[in-house]
């Protein structure tokens, strides 16, 4: 038996990754184990949403990201090879008005690369065969390549290992869903093609669809449907090169398909992400269909939820209920992506009435683009998740509509040519942003009021928090202000009075008020944090 540990990963895909990625920022002792001896190699998924690229900007890797990824801001929709409408991903609130194309080979190598510098590794080889739960401690039973067999028990374990997941399995965890019968084709192809390379192209005929992603120059992913009464396994280049050439009317020469594989769509989810003391999260706890590309970045967001939680608890700073609003803010977001992705499958593959349908959604489009590609293009880019009802987020004072709201990702904001608000945000900690408000000067009382409760709280939280005074003043002598020279950040969170607004460790807003005492704010901290 091998010594104690706080938490073990299992599985090192896109999701496991990014929780040792999380623990080891934060400082958490974990082992994270992969039955398989190498990464995957191939491309899988292919989309990285814009809500992810702004949390790879959070943690401070999107850099990597952006260098070699292929920025797509549109989706072209074609009927019969004819073009139908495009929808911009361009008028999305963000600072990355795109989703980036990059193979999911090369997402895991970028997060491994990130845990190395961290000296953590992933133990290879190493298959969990069994586990249990016994007084707060999870016992799993780990097969090495030898056949040598390791007890490794834990107080806490992650289950990240896939859609076929042992654990849930070992756990009894029912998988309840559907197994729709379409057969599905992918490649990876070196292809010559006329074809705008910014954008995302999706053919649709009678029951039949066909998309072709730009990773790059001339490097596409293409995904199409089969159309087969029984189950195949090979597939020639050949096929390849026919099915593009047909299904999207000699709008693609396929000259090499190097990667082509098969797959059926599950639409699957767990009823409970968390089991006492092991949680399941990525294709372990739901699996869809890949309409929209958003299975890897579900996962991604999964543990990026959980792993600061996890690490505050750990670390004696949170209460142990902090962690009920895993299940309780990622599990009604992904309930609404299987759903609607399950519906727009379906739909697309077996609604006779699918193209009028997509006819009448084109024009209705067309006549109200600027409000619709802003609303649809912010949904598909997963920038409208909303953690609503969370135990971890107070609600009770309202925003003005266009200010962003409790539950939300935090808006990054430019502030000058070389600040941005993301710069002061890339902590680790909960930071309390206090606007003085944009008036060219704030009234000095109120300026003072907020000082004070600066001090107030930097005295109570001293290394737990960062309080920030957000002013568009010069304040001589004082730490922790951020100049909003232009009222930049201002405008964007539509600050017209002094407020208050507390971003969480993973960017999340926790609480917004226009009421400055002190309690308030600390009675809503206490309800989790020591
Ligand atoms: C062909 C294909 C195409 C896809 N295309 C898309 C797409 O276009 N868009 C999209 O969003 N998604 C797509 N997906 C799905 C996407 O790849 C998954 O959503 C994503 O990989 C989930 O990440 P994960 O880390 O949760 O699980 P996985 O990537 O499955 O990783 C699980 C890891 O756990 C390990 N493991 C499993 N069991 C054990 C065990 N008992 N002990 C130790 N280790 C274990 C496995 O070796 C694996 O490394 C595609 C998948 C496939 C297969």
């Amino acid at each position: 038996m091998s010594g104690y540990l706080p938490v073990l990963i299992v599985g090192a895909g896109p999701t496991g990754l990014m929780m040792a990625c999380e623990l080891a920022r934060q400082g958490v002792s974990f082992r994270i184990i992969d039955k398989n001896p190498e990464q995957t190699l191939s491309s899988n998924a292919t989309w990285i949403q814009t809500c992810t690229i702004e949390i790879f900007d959070h943690i401070g890797i999107v850099d990597r990201f952006l260098k070699i990824g292929h920025p797509c801001d549109g989706i072209h929709l074609y009927i019969d090879g004819k073009s139908l409408v495009t929808i911009p991903l361009n008028n999305i609130d963000s600072i990355y008005p795109f989703v980036l194309m990059l193979a999911q080979s090369e997402t895991e190598r970028l997060l491994i690369d990130r845990l190395e510098e961290f000296n953590k590794r992933i133990e290879r080889s190493l298959e969990l065969i069994d586990v249990k739960q016994d007084n707060n401690a999870v016992i799993a039973t780990i097969k090495h390549a030898d056949g040598n067999t390791e007890i490794i028990t834990s107080d806490w374990l992650i289950a990240c290992d896939g859609a076929n997941s042992t654990v849930r399995e070992k756990c009894h965890i029912f998988f309840p869903g559907e197994n729709l019968t379409e057969q599905f084709i992918v490649a990876d192809a070196k292809i010559d093609s006329y074809m705008a390379n910014n954008e995302i192209h999706v053919f649709f005929d009678h029951g039949a669809i066909f998309a072709a992603s730009p990773l790059g120059p001339n490097n596409y992913r293409i995904t199409a449907n089969l159309h087969l009464d029984y189950p195949r396994k090979i597939f020639t280049e050949r096929e390849v090169i026919e099915m593009a050439q047909e299904r999207a009317y000699g709008a693609y020469y396929v000259n090499k398909a190097s990667w082509i594989s098969s797959f059926w769509i599950h639409s699957k989810l767990v009823k409970h992400m968390r089991h006492d003391s092991i949680f399941l999260a990525g294709d372990a706890a739901h699996i869809h269909s890949p309409a929209g590309g958003q299975g890897m970045n579900t996962g991604l967001q999964d543990t990026y939820n959980l792993a600061w939680k996890l690490a505050l608890v750990i670390k004696g700073k949170a209460k142990p209920a902090l962690l009920n609003s895993y299940q309780l803010e990622r599990y009604p977001v992904v309930n609404n992506i299987v759903d609607q992705t399950e519906r727009l499958t379906k739909m697309a593959l077996f609604d006779k009435a699918f193209l009028s349908k997509l006819r009448k959604f084109s024009s209705k489009f067309l006549h109200n683009e600027a409000v619709l590609s802003k609303k649809i293009g912010t949904q598909i880019t997963q920038l409208d998740i909303r953690y609503k009802e969370s135990p971890a987020i107070s609600y009770d004072e309202s925003t003005s509509a266009k200010s962003p709201r409790q539950g939300e990702h935090a808006p990054d904001v430019i502030i000058d040519s070389s600040k941005r608000l993301y710069d002061y945000l890339r902590n680790m900690l909960h930071n309390i942003l206090l606007f003085t408000g944009p008036g060219p000067s704030a009234k000095k009382n109120e300026l003072d009021k907020l000082k004070q409760l600066q001090k107030l709280l930097n005295q109570i939280y001293s290394q737990q928090i960062k309080i920030y005074i957000i002013t568009n003043e010069e304040l001589k002598d004082m730490d922790n202000v951020i100049l909003d020279v232009n009222n930049s950040i201002h405008d964007r969170y539509n600050i017209k009075h002094p407020s208050i607004y507390i971003i969480r460790p993973d960017g999340y807003i926790a609480y917004y008020s226009k009421n400055f005492n002190h309690t308030l704010i600390e009675d809503f901290l206490k309800r989790y944090l020591y």
